[in-house]
This record gives C-alpha cells, structure tokens and sequence, in this order.
C-alpha cells in the first residue's frame, strides 16, 4: 500500500508552509507515502526570465536576476533546519548557482542549444525545493530522503514540453523508489523534470507536477495520487457567486474533465492520463484543512437520478454566430469554417449547428477582428461579446429526463444561446450574458442543491 502525496509550490513557499507538508506528511506515514513537490511559488516563473535574459546577451543582469531566488531557499533553510544542515544545503544552493550561471552563459552563446538548456536550468526549482522538503522532513523526524526525478522518468527529447517514455520510466522509477520504501525511509521527489535515456535534462511543461504525480503513481500502482493545493477540493459552484456551495466529494474523471475548462483549480485531464488508465483514484486535498477529506476523481461515482456534481461558470467569453445558406446540404463548410480558427490558432469550445448557422464560443478573442473578415466571406456573422458559458455537470444527467425543463424554468427569464450536451451525456451547456451569470448560476445552485445539506456524490 501507497500513497503519492504531490504539494504545488503554494505549499512549499516559505518555513511555515513547509513544516506544515512536514506534519501533513508525517500523519499520513502509515500510508508508505511518495511524496512529489513543485518548486517553491515563483522560482520557476525566476528561472524562465534568467533564460530569457540571457537569450538577450545580457548574462551578467541573467545570473544577478536569480540572487534573491537563492538568497529565499538560503533562509528559508536557515529558519527551518539546524545550522548543519542549513549550512550542507546552502553549499548545495551555492554549487547550484554556479552551475545555472555557467549555463546562462552557453544560452546567450549557443543559441541552437537553448531549450536543452532552458530545461537544465529550469529544473533546478524542483531539485532544491525536494531536497529542502526532504531536509524539513527529516528535521521534524520524518525519515526521508531525496530521490532525483532525472533518474525516474525517461522522457524524450522534447525539451521545455518532454513526453514521459514507458515502460523505461516505470522500470526505473520502481528501482530507484521501492528500495528508498523499503528501508522505511519516505522518498522525496521534484516533479515537472525528468531526463532523456542518455541523461539530458527535461521538463514535462509548465504545470507539469501534477503529471509527474499520477506517473510515479502509476509506476509504483499506487491506491492513491493525492494533489495537496490551498482549496477544498472542487466545489458544487463557486464560492464568490455562491456562498453555500459546498466540496463535492466525488467526481468520475470524465467529470473532472468537462470541468476542467471552467478552472485551473481542477485537474488537468491530460496530467492524470496515467492515473485514469490504471483506474487510480486522485484525491484534492487542502493543505490549510488536511483533515477534511477534498474531492476524489475516480472511474465510478454513484449516479442517483436527481445528483448533479457541480455547476461551473466562466466570463469573458465571445459568442461568434455564421449563418449561410451555402450550409444547407453542402459539404465542406464546416472544415472551411473551423480552418479559419486553425488559422488564427484560435481555441473553440463550446459549438452548435443548426442547417444553416453555426454557433460557436472563443475564449480568446485578440485575433477576432481578422476571423470576422475571414468567417464574412462564408456567410454572415454575428459577434456578441461579454457572455458567460454555464456548465451544469454530473453522470446524473444521463438519465435525468427532464433536466432541461428544470434548468430552464429556475432562469425562465434569463435568455440563453449555444445550448448543447456533450457526446459524454455528462455535462448540459449554454451561454447567457455576463451581467446574469451570477443570477442564472446562483438559482441553479439553489435549484439542484437546495436538498443537499451534503454533496450527495
Ligand atoms: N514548477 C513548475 C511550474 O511552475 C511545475 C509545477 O509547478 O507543476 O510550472
Ligand atoms: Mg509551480
């Protein structure tokens, strides 16, 4: 039995914080926890703009701009370890600098080389915050010890977005973790770096440490990935529109995924891809309440009838409307429509077709006053700014008959467009104005959660 337990850079950004993981960690012992850490908050944002820097031939003001970065994991040691061990990792950040220094300056001279080196540099984040995490650990008397991540997950060599090689790195990460388990000792590990087969240094892209999680996880078949954040889990709606949401216990991950357009707080479906395939439950968990039990994302969850998981919501958005009588049984509009997004590289979500117009919904809409003119020459085209799309989510809804008579009468007044349901039959989305997100998403709530005083997931 294991549990991978994976604290984002918020949880390791200062002393506090990082006895905090020291106690969380240190409670959940039994469970034989591998534990994965980002960097500390801001330090690889620190790093990027040294490689940036140094791409621009300044190398001296590049090395000064990392200062302070050493300087904080200096004293953030100082403050936490005794002075021994404050005194080893501060030679151990001293080696570090000069190494990155050395690489800042072969960045601003090779230019052919600088993704391979943007990761060698960036990846120092993530292997000063494992050591220091592991020098906290052992500080608080939590067996422990760093395990470099470079010789767990063999990537290729993809630099700055590197894909994780099987089953190299699932041999390699149980020969290097299960011994470190079996000594009794909790190994420590950096997430978002990993190394090519002849050792080059990679990066997974940014973000990457939730992947790095659900892939030891999967190496070692864990029973459980948890991502340790700053918030409770996923909520039924958001807290600053509606205050009664509450924690949904558990989620299918075709759930999370539907949700995972409406927030950064929920996980990403492609980082826990590995999780999914080995039907591993990942748990959210918040570091500032570790006793309260988050959101579980799994392959089943109960479905009653009535149960809807969440409604999500999201402002700014764009609605584009193409109405042509060219569509009517015509072929090959469609990709000429969707090819002038390609084009643009413009993300489309949410999409509608009627015989003859199509409804589609942008998040970003800088390059829209080229699409127009583009879209103008296939049909007319109507442009509504400032709308909300609302996502009502649940597995629930697969076989709740009449769910859109209900949702539709809690905002009867409320005008909508660009409704659809997804193939997944999980999720039922539309649009409304901006200024009645609010509103519509607050009666909803009300509506579907009213009966609820728990999640009844
Ligand atoms: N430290 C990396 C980043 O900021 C990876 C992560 O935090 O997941 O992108
Ligand atoms: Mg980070």
């Amino acid at each position: 039995m294991t549990t991978i337990m994976k604290f984002g850079g918020t949880s390791v950004a200062d002393v506090a914080a990082l006895k905090n993981v020291a106690a969380i960690v240190g409670s959940f012992r039994q469970s034989r926890p591998v534990v994965v850490v980002s960097a500390m908050s801001g330090v690889t944002d620190s790093l990027v703009t040294s490689t940036i820097i140094a791409s621009q031939g300044q190398v001296a003001e590049a090395i000064k701009s990392l200062e302070s970065t050493f300087a904080r994991h200096k004293s953030t040691a100082k403050e936490g370890l005794s002075p021994e061990l404050a005194e080893a990792f501060a030679v151990e950040v001293d080696q570090a600098a000069n190494t990155i220094a050395g690489l800042l300056k072969l960045s601003a001279e090779y230019p052919s080389l600088r993704q391979e080196l943007y990761d060698a540099i960036v990846s120092w984040g993530e292997m000063l915050s494992s050591k220091l995490l592991a020098l906290i650990l052992f500080e608080a008397g939590v067996n422990s010890q760093q395990v470099d991540a470079r010789d767990c997950i063999v990537t290729d060599d993809n630099y700055t977005c590197a894909l994780p090689l099987m089953p190299d790195t699932f041999v390699r990460t149980r020969a290097k973790v299960l011994p470190v388990l079996d000594q009794g000792a909790i190994p420590v590990l950096g997430g978002f770096i990993g190394a090519t087969s002849d050792g080059r240094t990679t990066t997974l892209g940014r973000g990457g440490s939730d992947y790095s999680a659900a892939i030891i996880g999967a190496a070692l078949r864990v029973d459980e990935i948890q991502i340790w954040t700053d918030v409770t889990g996923v909520l039924t709606a958001d807290p600053r529109v509606v205050p009664e949401a509450h924690t949904v216990e558990r989620l299918s991950y075709a759930e999370a995924a539907e949700l995972a357009y409406f927030g950064a707080k929920v996980l990403h479906p492609k980082t826990i891809q590995p999780a999914i395939e080995d039907s591993i439950p990942v748990r959210i968990c918040n570091s500032r309440a570790a006793d309260e039990s988050g959101t579980v994302v799994c392959a089943q969850t109960i479905t009653s009838p009535r149960t809807i998981k969440a409604i999500a919501h999201k402002s700014g958005v764009t609605t584009v409307q193409v109405t042509s009588a060219r569509m009517l049984g015509a072929y090959g509009f469609l990709r000429a429509l969707f090819e002038v997004f390609d084009r643009h590289r413009t993300v489309v979500d949410v999409v509608t077709t009627s015989e003859v117009s199509v409804s589609l919904s942008l998040d970003d809409a800088s390059s829209l006053p080229s699409i127009i003119s583009e879209l103008e020459t296939l049909g007319t085209v109507r442009i509504d700014q400032g709308q909300a799309i609302i996502c009502v989510v649940g597995e629930g809804l697969k076989e709740m008959s009449g769910i859109a008579a209900k949702i539709f009468n809690a905002i009867s007044d409320i005008p909508v467009s660009l409704i659809s349901q997804g193939a997944s039959s999980i999720n039922f989305t539309f649009a409304v104005a901006e200024e009645q997100v609010h509103e519509a998403v607050g009666r909803l709530h009300h509506e579907f959660f009213r009966e609820q005083a728990v999640s009844a997931a």
